[in-house]
């Protein structure tokens, strides 16, 4: 075994990872990268298939982040944010107001301008100081003694405890339950497995086919005019604006989400959108399916004409370089925050590493490079070649569901597609397929059985067709070849 793994066995606890299994074989020990190929130590080299947990955009050991960083290396690493400003945090939170404003691509007024960034670490911190900010705007705007939630079913805000409070995966909630306060729910859409959607499985994204009325919607609607109803209205509602990550890659049915939010509009409630999966620019112009966004935007609630109160990004912010978040809100939450120092307005929340310039340095370059043609034009033929390379697995009997939003696809494995039986938690498939992907070189990581493909913006035609292709393999090396 190498001595690097040796030492991660001896002493590094990994995240969301059953250490029993982990101990049981030698584990990948990835030392450098360039553009979408990671290589470990032993010097064998794969294709990063989920851009690094879902947070590189324009592949690794680009040149130009690379010298952003060191310019900013040259200047200062890090300073506080607290008491002091600096450079590049400062044009960061302005270009990010620009780009979370796109002039043309948003509903109709009264929508909101997001004006003013909070950054911190990580989305789940991202996603702690929308709820900390919403909960004491609606303190002091709305009258509510204690703002109440609503989120998704299966939606996934991160780690902390009040971003778990947020999310509703009952695995992670079941362990914490007594350090957690109470959040409501309401179903999300999940169109292939949707207790409402008549339609005979076929082989195509259960959007396009589905027979259903938007009982979704109608479930929104019912939980919003309840808590109207009780004088008890949400202060919130919060979502991850077309697909939702962690709870499998699950896409919204085009329209769902302008339908959704409107209604949570008109009962009062303020807009929190997680965009730390979908942001910058991770689902694309606008879905093969649904119609078209009004304008480019890097954001996915815009591609449905949604503006929100709160908008929470971390993953890719840096280009998936290092770790930073940041929390953008409207002026009129902001001057909820305001008044004399003894009044005790402030925002009590901050971060050692607030602000952090190094972090704040490879935004930017991450920022540019998402503006330019180049990227722009590669970003559109890489969604189109990814659902061409996709269409392919509707011939794999494992396959039961494929689903892509731009750059970013779910392919959900059950043991009967034309039943939706799905696997049994004891037979892995998710992990099993994801292993004999990575021995062919492609590392991704599954959602129970759902394989997710998430590729570096970078990625060739060539590369995607090696991921897809060795997703297809592993399928059959793992099931074996039957025939459906
Ligand atoms: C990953 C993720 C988070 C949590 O972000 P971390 O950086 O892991 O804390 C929150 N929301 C969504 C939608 C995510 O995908």
């Amino acid at each position: 075994m190498h001595p690097l793994a040796k030492l991660d066995q001896a002493h590094v606890w990994h995240p969301f990872t059953q250490m029993r299994d982990w101990l049981r074989q030698e584990p990948i020990v990835l030392t450098a990268g360039k553009g979408a190929v990671l290589r470990d130590a032993q010097g064998r080299e794969y294709l990063d298939a989920n851009s690094s947990i879902w947070t590189n955009l324009h592949g690794h050991n680009h040149p130009g982040i690379n010298a952003a960083l060191r310019r900013q290396l040259g200047k200062v690493a890090h300073t506080s944010a607290l008491g002091f400003a600096n450079e590049p945090a400062s044009l960061l939170a302005s270009k990010l107001v620009s780009a979370a404003n796109p002039p043309g691509s948003l509903a109709p007024s009264p929508s909101p301008r997001l004006e003013k960034v909070f950054f911190s670490d990580d989305g789940s911190t991202a996603m702690e100081v929308a709820l900390k900010l919403a909960y004491e705007f609606a303190r002091r705007t709305k009258g509510q003694k204690s703002p109440r939630f609503l989120g998704l079913q299966g939606a996934y805000h991160g780690d902390t405890v009040g971003a778990v409070s947020l999310g509703h995966i009952d695995l992670f909630h079941k362990a914490y339950a007594g350090l957690l306060f109470k959040s409501d729910a309401v179903m999300a859409p999940y169109c292939y497995r949707c207790p409402f959607n008549r339609a005979k499985p076929e082989r195509a994204d259960a959007r396009d086919y589905r027979k259903c009325r938007w009982e979704c919607v109608g479930k929104v609607e019912a939980k919003f005019a309840t808590a109207t109803k009780r004088q008890k209205p949400y202060a919130g509602f919060v979502f991850e604006p077309r697909m939702q990550g962690a709870a499998g890659m699950i896409p919204q049915p085009a329209g769902w989400l302008s339908k959704v939010t409107e209604i949570a509009r008109g009962h009062g409630a303020s807009l929190i959108a997680d965009e730390v999966m979908t942001g910058f620019g991770r689902t694309g112009a606008g879905s093969a399916s649904g119609p078209k966004p009004k304008a480019q935007s890097l954001f996915a609630c815009h591609a449905e004409g949604v503006q929100p109160d709160f908008l929470a990004l971390a993953k890719g912010l840096t280009g998936g370089y290092l770790p930073m978040a940041a929390t953008l809100t409207t002026q009129v939450v902001f001057d909820a925050f305001l008044g004399e120092y003894t009044d005790f307005k402030t925002f009590f929340h901050g971060h050692s590493f607030t602000g952090n310039q190094l972090g704040a340095a490879a935004a930017l370059a991450s920022m540019d490079l998402l503006g330019s043609p180049q990227s722009v034009n590669a970003r559109q033929s890489l969604a189109t070649a990814l659902g061409e390379e996709l269409k392919s697995l509707w011939a794999v009997p494992q396959v039961g569901d494929v689903r892509q939003v731009g750059l970013v696809a779910g392919v959900e494995l059950v043991r009967d597609w034309r039943t939706r039986t799905p696997f049994g938690l004891h037979e892995q498939a998710g992990i099993r397929v994801c292993q004999a992907m990575a021995r062919r070189g492609v590392l991704t990581r599954p959602i129970g059985s759902v394989i997710v493909l998430m590729p570096p913006y970078c990625t060739t035609s060539k590369q995607l067709g090696k991921m897809v292709a060795a997703l297809t393999e592993s399928i059959a090396e793992v099931f074996g070849a039957k025939a459906g």
